[in-house]
């Protein structure tokens, strides 16, 4: 099972945001994908997911294209995603945020209840079932919207800047999520982050964008060694 984005290109007019990016991600790993403000990371994020159409190129799920497809039917074959913010339901409680997901899929309301108590508990934030999602913590937020992405049940998860704002310590107990994301639901995983030393620690594989183009991949090693990425974070 795996993820392939093949030879992408985004023009917004002349302008090239996405230019030839290849990626490729397989079930049950972490790949990281950073690069500079403006470097096309989110352009890439809305390709993946529907939201955008590239100018060329596909995107295979499993080896069928999902390239153009709308964003539902995308997460319908599988491929969830988190927003930066939250994008909770703000007038309903955080269990009912989950189980409106589960009855949008055609769960009963009962069985979607009992599957979002199980993923708030799995997460660590059964304490939070009850409590209106409107003017939760930030960092709670976050774990809430990771939960109800994992309502789909995903063969692979996409996270744009998971762990923005938060103190190392909370951006800590998010890396061990991920990574338990990643081994225990056998879950795909594309960690799009600002913090660099997050996605370097939890990543099989990163690419690094900029300018629209994949400058390097590899390892931590081979990201930490690269002059390319060097010059593109400090033009140095
Ligand atoms: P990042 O997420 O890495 O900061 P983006 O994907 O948001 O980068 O943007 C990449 C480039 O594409 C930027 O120069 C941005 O201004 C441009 N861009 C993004 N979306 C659009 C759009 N809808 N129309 C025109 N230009 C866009």
């Amino acid at each position: 099972m795996s993820l392939e984005l093949r030879s992408i290109n985004v023009a917004f007019g002349g302008f090239k945001a996405i230019d030839d990016v290849t990626i490729s991600l397989k079930k049950a790993e972490i790949a990281g994908l950073i690069g500079p403000n403006g470097a096309g990371k989110t352009t890439c994020v809305n390709v993946i997911t529907g939201f955008q159409d590239p100018s060329s190129g596909t995107v295979t799920l499993d080896g069928e294209s999902i390239t153009g497809k709308a964003p539902h039917d995308i997460r319908r074959r599988g491929l969830a995603r988190t927003f930066q913010a939250g994008r909770l339901f703000t007038g309903l409680d955080v269990l009912d945020n989950l189980a409106v997901t589960g009855v949008g899929l055609g769960h009963s309301r009962r069985a979607s209840e009992d599957e979002a108590m199980r993923l708030l508990d799995w997460m660590g934030v059964a304490h939070l079932a009850e409590l209106p999602a409107a003017g939760l913590p930030y960092t709670d937020e976050r774990r809430v919207g990771i939960a109800r992405a994992l309502m789909f049940a995903p063969d692979f998860l996409l996270l744009d800047e998971p762990a923005a704002g938060m103190s190392e310590k909370e951006a800590d107990d998010l890396a061990r999520i991920i990574r338990r994301i990643a081994d225990e639901l056998e879950c795909g995983v594309l960690l799009i982050e600002h913090n660099v030393g997050l996605v370097l620690s939890l990543s099989n594989h990163v690419y690094v964008l900029d300018a629209g183009k994949i400058i390097e991949e590899g390892d931590k090693a081979a990201i930490l060694g690269s002059q390319a990425v060097r010059e593109a974070y400090l033009g140095a």
